[in-house]
């Protein structure tokens, strides 16, 4: 497998006034020492809840924010060290597809002019390739042609989510961040959506990072999952592993409460108790702590390590310590 993208240590802080007579300046971490790899034309699933860090890791990986601290490597090179020349090229070899389309096109421009404007941008061929160029990519994405002429409020939400996707795909990317893409949408369209986005991956050869809080959307799209809590990670697994047993806690929780419609187990939900921690002041140790059915001692004070339970599983969580000191004593004994 081909590493696309390589994040290591990645962090993102933002300054926060701790009230008008102190002096004292705090930071939420919102982004705080991530680690993990995109692999060439898979599509890498993150989920976690609202506020856990997905949206602004999208925005470090797009360079829209600077980060606090670590590094991205795209294709064997730190993006903070690019030139001018290769920042073009980076930001046509990422796009971006949103939540909120609707938001995210503007209203008074025609279709045709809002896929023209990346090209323009990044001089791409002549005016009548430009436009053959953006007929094509409606044909793409499952829209007439003729559409071109009209504006986004002509359009159902869904339509407004393949214009969203084809205004990334004009530039012809490499990677596809996709933000809560399908959230906004009628669950039957999105399951519209997430077919075009599967077959536009075969015929481009994207990859893609597919953000997401809900769990039974990134069952149906990812092959791997990253999940995400107040701005770490806790899990890294491939998606069917995930569903067949999460090693996390947290995990755990989450998939509890997806509804299984074809499973003959029933499971027991589990409720975690308490809200999500405020990301300002977040527990010490393993900031899952206040909420975990299993918390322990050490989980208080002792912040876990990201270690690997096999091949295709990581976890970030000291219930698996155990497992090390005893794999740790069996390769003494062999010795
Ligand atoms: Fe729960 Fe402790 Fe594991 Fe955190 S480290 S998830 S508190 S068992
Ligand atoms: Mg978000």
């Amino acid at each position: 497998k081909e590493v696309f993208l390589k994040v290591d240590n990645l962090s993102k802080h933002f300054p926060m006034k701790k009230g008008v007579l102190s002096k004292q300046k705090a930071a939420v971490k919102a982004v705080d020492g991530v680690r993990f790899e995109i692999y060439k034309g898979e599509t890498l699933g993150v989920v976690g809840e609202s506020g856990c860090g997905k949206s602004t890791m999208a925005r470090l990986l797009i360079k829209l924010y600077e980060a606090t601290e670590g590094s991205i490597e795209m294709e064997g090179k730190r993006i903070e060290s690019l030139n001018k020349q290769e920042l073009k090229k980076f930001r046509r070899d990422i796009q971006m597809v949103f939540q909120d389309p609707y938001a995210s096109l503007n209203p008074k421009w025609t279709i045709k002019r809002t896929l023209l404007e990346p090209l323009k941008v990044h001089g791409i061929g002549s005016r009548n390739e430009r436009i053959r160029r953006v007929k094509e990519i409606l044909n793409a994405v499952g829209l007439n042609e003729s559409y071109a002429e009209r504006y986004p409020h002509e359009f159902s939400g869904g339509q407004r989510q393949r214009i969203g996707i084809a205004r990334a795909l004009i530039l012809n990317p490499k990677l596809i961040i996709a933000d809560e893409p399908v959230s906004a949408l009628d669950i039957s369209v999105q399951a519209q959506v997430i077919n075009i986005l599967r077959e536009l991956q075969q015929e481009y050869n994207l990859t893609y990072l597919f953000i997401t809080h809900d769990l039974s959307v990134v069952e149906h799209i990812a092959d791997r999952v990253i999940v995400m809590y107040l701005g770490r990670i806790v899990e890294v697994s491939t998606t069917e592993k995930l569903f067949e047993k999460p090693n996390h806690p947290y995990t755990e929780a989450l998939i509890s409460a997806v509804p299984e419609v074809n499973s003959e187990v029933k499971k027991e939900r589990i409720i975690l108790s308490g809200d999500v921690p405020d990301p300002a002041n977040p527990p010490s140790g393993c900031a899952f702590h206040t909420r975990c059915p299993y918390s322990m001692e050490v989980c208080k004070t002792k912040r876990p390590e990201l270690q690997s339970i096999n091949e295709q599983q990581q976890v970030v969580c000291h219930l698996y310590d155990h497992n090390n000191i005893i794999g740790a004593m069996e390769e003494k004994k062999k010795k």
